[in-house]
Order: C-alpha cells, then structure tokens, then sequence
C-alpha cells in the first residue's frame, strides 16, 4: 500500500518529455522534487541548493568552511520541510550547537520551499583533512560535538522540539539520526556544498530517501545499495545532473515517478517593522542615547540586512513609548 493520500492524481512518470519539461522550466533554479517508485513504497526528497547556498554566502560574508556549514544546514532545513504539510506556512528550524569554531548553527525552511539562516562566526577559518586521497573541508571539526534540534512548528500550539547529541558533525548524518531517533523515520540522508577556488558556491544540493509504510526488504536493501553507491551529491550537481536524474539513481532498478515539485529560495520574512520592535524593547535611556548619536542600524541575524533608524525615527519609537507608559 502507498501511503500517497489525494496527491496521487499528479503522480507523473519520469519519461524524457517530463524530464525536458523540468529542464525547461527550472533551468538553472533551485528546486526540489519528491519522487516515489511505482513498484514499491520507497519516496525521496531531492533538491539542489546552488544558488540559495550561494546567497547566503554574499549576504553573511561567509568564509569558505562557513559556507559549506551553512550551506549543508540550509539544505538540511529544507529536507527536514518533508515533515511537514505541503505548501503551507508550516515550519521547520534546525539548531546546531556544537563546541566547534563555527559555534551555533541555525536554519529555518517553512512549507514553500523558503529558507534563511546563520552562523555565530562566519569568518571561521578553513581547516581541511584528507580523505581517499583527496584535500575537504574538515566540517565535523567546524560543528564540533553538542546537541542538535529541531523544532517543528506545524501552527497549531507549541512547536514541538525534539534534541538528539551530534553524532557526526557532518550534518546529514546527525539528520539521519534525529529522523530515526525522534522521528522513528529510518532515512538515508545525503547533503553536499562545493566551494570553489574563490570561494563561490559551484554546486550544492541533498537528498532524503525514506521507505514508506509497506516498502518490501528487497526495496529496502535494494535502496540502501543504490544509496551507498551513489557518488556525493555535490559533484553529481556539479557535473549537472538534476534532481530528478539523481532521483533515479537513488532507485535504480524501479520506476521513479514524480508526485510533487517545489521551487526553493533563500528568503527571510524580516522587515523595518520587525526590527523597530526590538528597539521598542530597549530602555528609553539607551534610545535616548542611540538617538544622540545619529540613529542606528538593526541587523537581523537570520539574512544580514541592514534597517536604519534614523533620530527621527528613534524619537517616534519613544513617543510610542511615552503613550504606552501612560
Ligand atoms: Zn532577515
């Protein structure tokens, strides 16, 4: 039985003609689809993250190893939206508090597809290791070791929260891992960032393959082989391959069918009048002060905008504040 409720009717085979379509209307933005295998119940997330990877860079002025962190957080933010209701303000936050160089990682994605996030340090320094010959970046020495959590806000109630320790540091191994602990979802999970020579992301995207209930052994054996073959996703993006060619890869020997579609963006929802509510927050002394000086730039921690206040501005804050008093 697949679990695949109303949305069966947009269930598409992933023929050449479809593939062209994709091509044709996403071009060179970054999407997601969801993909599911006609003769068994096995479902992946594939997305390709490039550009959004790339805007977070700019505006944070990460380094290099800072961007491949952030670059593999957002990513992870946006795979962990398959826990939530397609298309709908639900949201999905991904802290990362390791003891590591880069300190606190956080990424939030809600239901659309859009996605904003930081690091506490972005200038961290690059360290790298060598593995199978070849120089990386050393991500689980920037993460360090700590808690991950995550924190789901379906818009109902409290958001539920759930934490489980690092595990790797490497980010898609630690989701795995808090998919099958909190979520009791056995995952295969599989995010990569390249930073080129310059520092410029080149090619970045991840994967989250998940049998369904009802998937048979066999699927499931047959998709952990497909998974541990697969090379890493980043050099797959690189190359350009797109996400519903590696959707194939992923379930080599069935049919991948495509059940939905998701156009994905760094965006973040502050705004002026966010930001001059944390200065209504501040002692009227410090306004004062603020005000003094020239006004004052707000900057929000999850995109790096800048919002000027102005003297003027700071004095309407506390006339507000004077009425508030009263
Ligand atoms: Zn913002």
């Amino acid at each position: 039985m697949r679990n695949l409720g109303s949305r069966k009717e947009f269930l598409k085979e992933l023929t050449k003609d479809v593939k062209r379509d994709l091509r044709n209307y996403f071009q060179d933005r970054d999407y997601g689809i969801i993909a599911v295998t006609r003769e068994d119940a096995l479902r992946a997330f594939v997305v390709r993250t490039t550009n959004l990877c790339e805007i977070a860079r700019l505006r944070h002025k990460l380094s290099p190893i800072a961007t491949a962190v952030l670059g593999r957080a957002l990513t992870g933010a946006l795979l962990l939206t398959s826990l939530l209701k397609h298309g709908t303000e639900q949201r999905v936050l991904l802290r990362i508090e390791g003891d590591g160089p880069v300190g606190l990682v956080v990424a939030e994605a809600n239901a659309k597809g859009e996605v904003r996030g930081f690091v506490q340090n972005p200038d961290v320094p690059t360290f790298t290791k060598v593995e199978n010959g070849r120089k990386k970046f050393d991500i689980a020495k920037a993460v360090g070791k700590g808690v991950l959590t995550v924190v789901k806000d379906l818009g109902f109630g409290t958001p539920y929260e759930s934490s489980v320790p690092i595990v790797s540091g490497e980010i898609a191994q630690d989701i795995a891992y808090y998919l099958l602990k909190s979520e009791q979802i056995p995952s295969a999970v599989g995010i990569g960032v390249l930073v080129g020579e310059t520092g410029k992301v080149e090619a970045a995207g991840g994967f989250l393959a998940q049998p369904l209930p009802g998937a048979s052994e066999r699927a499931i054996d047959k998709l952990e082989k497909n998974v541990k073959s697969l090379p890493p996703v980043s050099s797959l993006i690189k190359e350009g391959k797109r996400p519903e060619d590696i959707a194939e890869m992923i379930f080599k020997g069935f049919t991948t069918e495509l059940l939905a579609l998701k156009e994905l963006s760094f965006k973040c929802k502050c705004s002026k009048e966010v930001a001059g509510r944390s200065l209504f927050a501040m002692p009227k002394e410090e306004l004062e002060s603020l005000k003094k000086e020239g006004g004052v730039s707000i900057k929000c921690n999850f995109c790096g905008e800048e919002y000027f206040f102005s003297p003027e501005e700071i004095d309407e804050i506390l006339k507000e504040k004077e009425k508030g008093t009263n």
